[in-house]
């Protein structure tokens, strides 16, 4: 059974039995994986504080091929991001970055665009506090790393550039339309502001994004339209979206 040093990101963990917790980790090199760490309730547990949620730690873990569970064998934390979860904003949105981590991305699956992507949002949100910025800058890239992000610029039907008009979401398609090609399912409009948002971001990193800038105003309406696509693509209600909603 080989150990393998790896980076990683806790998604989440929950108690099992009465000294051993289960935690599901976001890892550098083998993707995201289960993993049992012995101990790690008991008073004196080797792994501190390593082991809550979304900490970014290096652990070294046995690998059981083809085995469901994991487990892993030391840990040390190399940054937290438990202290800025005291807001309960923050707390939520950290939650929504581990709930969609979890079922979005295959099981064992390597990606390390993806891991790159979900620490520095991360790191942006500990340092600005700010929810809208850092959560549309990953549902963005999430998507399209993961190759399901639906043209934002132009219309699915008629293939007719938005350039400054507004888009209607047609969630059976997970697609964007303009007002012609629009159909009853389409109800849902989309501002052109908010489409006009991705050019913002897109080839700017998240720390130059928040550091020089304010938050525009259309924000929170391209992240909701990104997490609609994001649930529609899983088939199924996030919780934490909900909490979310009527948090900020
Ligand atoms: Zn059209």
């Amino acid at each position: 059974m080989p150990l393998i040093e790896t980076e990683a990101i806790v998604l989440r963990t929950h108690r099992l039995g009465e000294a051993d917790k289960i935690a599901s980790l976001l890892t550098r090199q083998l993707g995201r994986l289960r993993a049992v760490a012995k101990g790690a309730l008991s008073r004196r547990g080797r792994y501190g504080a390593s082991l809550e949620p979304l900490s970014y730690i290096k652990v070294w873990i046995y690998d059981r091929e083809n085995r469901d569970l994991q487990r892993v064998g030391s840990a040390e934390i190399l940054e937290s991001f438990f202290e800025m979860q005291g807001d309960y904003r923050v707390q939520l949105a950290a939650q929504y970055l581990a709930e969609v981590s979890e079922r979005f991305l295959p099981d064992r699956e390597v990606n390390e665009r993806v891991f790159r992507l979900l620490l520095v949002v991360l790191r942006a949100l500990k340092r600005s506090g700010e929810i809208n910025r850092p959560l549309l800058f990953f549902d963005y890239w999430l998507l399209r790393l993961g190759g399901f992000l639906p043209d934002l610029s132009r219309c699915m039907g008629c293939q007719k550039s938005f350039a400054g008009q507004d888009g209607f979401y047609d969630p059976v398609a997970v697609a964007l339309v303009c007002e012609n090609c629009r159909t009853g399912a389409s109800t849902e409009r989309v501002s052109a502001s908010a489409l006009g948002l991705v050019e913002l971001f897109r080839r700017t990193r998240i720390e130059q994004w928040i550091e020089k800038e304010s938050s525009p105003p259309c924000t929170q309406e391209l992240r909701r339209l990104l997490e609609q696509i994001i649930e529609a693509h899983l088939e199924k209600k996030l919780t934490t979206r909900a909490l979310l909603a009527d948090a900020i």
